[in-house]
C-alpha cells in the first residue's frame, strides 16, 4: 500500500474506521493522537484529507490548503525516477 488515499471525503466514518483499524491506528485516532504531518493540527473526521502510507509510517494530512499543497509537492518529490 503506498498509494495515499484520496478522497477521504467520499468515505464514509465507519469506512473510515474500518481503514483505521486495518492500519492499527484506530486507538490512536480515537485517542485524538493522531496529528496532521505538516501543521501538527490534531486529525479528525471532520479534518482528514489524506492518508498517506510511507517508509513503514502512516502519514495524516489535514485539509488545510497549505497542508494540502504541501502533500502534493511531496508527493512530486517522491515520484519513481
Ligand atoms: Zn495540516
Amino acid at each position: 500500500m503506498n498509494e495515499p488515499v484520496q478522497n477521504i471525503d467520499a468515505v464514509h466514518e465507519r469506512d473510515l474506521e474500518k481503514l483505521l483499524a486495518d492500519m492499527g491506528k484506530l486507538e490512536e485516532f480515537k485517542q485524538g493522537r493522531v496529528l496532521c504531518k505538516f501543521c501538527g493540527d490534531r486529525i479528525t473526521t471532520a479534518n482528514i484529507y489524506s492518508i498517506l502510507p510511507e517508509s513503514g509510517s502512516i502519514n495524516f494530512i489535514c485539509q488545510k490548503p497549505e497542508c494540502i499543497a504541501q502533500l502534493f509537492e511531496h508527493m512530486d518529490g517522491k515520484r519513481p525516477q
